[in-house]
């Protein structure tokens, strides 16, 4: 059961991140549960990986992650392996 004050937390958390990320109310990923993209297995990383395949706001998510330098998790279609593969090249 939420109380007023987790809500006026969440809240707070929220504000920030939708200044910084304003796409991200279109991502295909905003009802899933955030765990799914920082896999732990291979198993969750190709489910993750299929959500991002019918994001709208795919090559957004990729660039900030891109640009913020994101080390962890899955990000606009791509696994942090593939995108510190695209970092070294
Ligand atoms: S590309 Fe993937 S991680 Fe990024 S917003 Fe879309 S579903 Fe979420």
């Amino acid at each position: 059961m939420n109380t007023m004050d987790d809500t006026v937390e969440s809240e707070l958390l929220e504000v920030p991140i939708l200044l910084e990320r304003p796409w991200a109310v279109y991502a295909a990923c905003k009802s899933e549960q955030s765990l799914l993209f920082f896999p732990q297995n291979k198993n969750e990383e190709r489910k993750a990986l299929a959500i991002c395949g019918s994001c709208p706001v795919v090559e957004d998510c990729l660039a900030h992650a891109f640009e913020t330098k994101e080390r962890f998790g899955v990000w606009g279609g791509m696994t942090e392996r593939q995108r510190r593969k695209c970092v070294s090249r």
